[in-house]
Order: structure tokens, then sequence, then C-alpha cells
């Protein structure tokens, strides 16, 4: 209990409003992936899991590419009731069965806090999208456990108030939440949402935590998700969340803003180049890990 989150709290009222020097914050994940600390960390996946043998066609092919995370939903929140709205369990089984062909950890998506329980075990960080952010039940119920938070920034939430629904995390127990960024509503209609790049220096100087970009929802296009991925690099993020899918015109959920495998592995080499530009890298997966280890190089700290 009472942990806290701000070097400058955003409410006078339960903190010090005097900036203090603090480390940051780097949260392990499952000992082999580091968030928060000088690599970037590429977490990709296919929006909704929509059965094994493609989850684990997409899982091969990001970690191939260099991902060093799996993301894919189980529980879908949809605008419309009558979207695909996940395969529920059945997707947590293949999940844990893609973890174990990729050592690659997972990330998926909690929208009850009654399924804390269930997703023990299966998810190596908690998702809590956009439209949770101020679900407080479920910010305090996975503020009890040790899982990694993934708190991605609500629709329409001011900085302060996704720095708020973190703290109620933090404030719970669970010391331990990456920010995302994924994009706001705005007046455009160009794009899905408005990436808010000035987000990323914002929140990385008022808060310890690690902060990643969704380039997915912050655009809705496939097209522009490379772009949007490299300008969050340049500007600070400590790592992106992307959608992949092995075939985007078949996907049950956002299809448009997914990229294939092939594409994927392009940003990757790009964002690589962005990475090395800002004096940082791109953190090695579990396969790069494995095979740096075979060749007998020293592993790195
Ligand atoms: C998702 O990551 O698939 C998702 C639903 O994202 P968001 O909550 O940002 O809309
Ligand atoms: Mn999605």
């Amino acid at each position: 209990m009472g942990h806290r989150l701000l070097y400058r709290h955003p409410d006078s009222s339960v903190g010090s409003s005097t900036p203090r020097p603090c480390a940051p914050t780097v949260i392990s994940v499952r000992d082999c992936v580091a968030v928060g600390g000088t690599d970037i960390v590429l977490i990709a996946g296919p929006c909704a899991v929509e059965g094994r043998d493609m989850l684990l066609d997409t899982a091969r092919a990001v970690r191939r590419a260099g991902a060093c995370m799996l993301r894919g939903g189980a529980y879908k929140p949809r605008t419309s009731p009558y979207d695909f709205r996940g395969l529920g369990e059945d997707a947590l089984a293949m999940l844990v069965e893609a973890r174990a062909a990729t050592d690659l950890p997972i990330v998926t998506e909690i929208m009850d806090p009654r399924h804390v329980d269930r997703m023990h075990g299966v998810a190596d960080v908690l998702q809590i999208g956009a439209r949770n952010m101020q679900n407080y039940p479920l910010l305090d119920e996975v503020g009890r456990v040790t899982t990694p938070v993934l708190l991605k920034r609500g629709l329409s939430a001011t900085i302060r108030e996704l720095l708020l629904a973190a703290e109620y995390v933090l404030a719970a127990g669970n010391p331990t939440v990456i920010l995302c960024e994924r994009g706001i509503r705005t007046f455009e209609t160009g794009t899905r949402n408005t990436l808010d790049i000035s987000a990323i220096p914002v929140l990385k100087s008022e808060t310890h935590l690690p902060v990643i970009v969704d380039p997915s929802h912050a655009s809705g296009r496939a097209a522009l998700v490379t772009p949007l991925a490299l300008a969050a690099i340049a500007a600070g993020a400590d790592g992106l969340l992307v959608e992949v899918h092995p075939c985007p015109r078949d996907a049950k959920s956002d299809g448009d803003q997914s990229l294939t495998p092939v594409a994927f592995a392009d940003l990757v080499r790009r964002a690589d180049a962005v990475a090395t530009a800002v004096g940082r890298r791109l953190m090695p997966n579990a396969a790069e890990w494995r095979r740096t280890l075979i060749a007998g190089v020293a592993c790195p700290a």
C-alpha cells in the first residue's frame, strides 16, 4: 500500500507540488523484459486473438521481426455489442500456448475486476483499455496484484486524469504501471484519434513510470503507424504497442490499422535507426538473447 506516483503530484491535496528527483521505475516482466530502462520495448500482435493458428503465426512472425512481448485481446471492448467481442477463456489458453512456443511474455486486456484470478498465469502484463481508464473498481483490483499494468489513456482524458488513474493502481499497492499514450479524441477526422506526442515528454518529466505509445489506435490506418511509431521513439517513448495481423483484410477487429508481419519488420528496422539516433536501442527479445549466448557473447546486464 501507499506507493506514490509523481515527481509533482497533479492533485496538491494529496502530495507535494514541489518537484523532487526520483529514479525512473523499471518494470521487469517475466525476468526477461525491462520496461522503462534504456532499451525500447516492442510489443506486437493482433488486436484480438481470433484463433490458435493465427495467433501462433503472428507470435512467431513478430518475434522474428524483433518484438519482445506479444499482445492479443481475449476480451474486447467494442463500441457495438454486435461486433466481435473476443474468444474469452479460449483465447487465454491460446495465449498461454503462444507464450510457450515463442517465449514472448503476454500483454492482454482485462475489462472486468472479477477476471483477475482467471487472468493470473496468463497475463504477464494486464492491459487496461482506454474505455476503462477511469473504471475505479478495476483500477483498485489490479492494484491488489503484482502483475504489471499497462494503463491506456482514456479517449478524452487529460494527462492529469491519466496520472490520477495510475495513482489508483499505485495507491492500492501495485507500483508497476506502464503508461500508454494511444491518441485522444479531437476535432480532426483525418485520423481515428490524434496522437498527443507532447504527452510523452510531459509524462516522462512528471512521473517516474515508463511511457509507451500505441501508434495503431492513435492513427487508425496502417500507413500511418510507422511514421507515428518513429516520432514516438524520437520523442522519448520507452516502447511501442503495435497491432499486427497475418491478413489485416480479414481481421475481426481493427484490420484497417493492423500491419502485416512484413510491414512490422520494416517498422522495426526503421525504429532501430531512430533509437540509435536518440542514444537508445531496441530491446532484444528472448530468441535474440539466446542466439547471443550461443554465440558466446557476454550477456548484457
Ligand atoms: C486495444 O488495444 O485493442 C484497444 C482496444 O485499445 P484502446 O483501449 O486504446 O482503444
Ligand atoms: Mn485494437
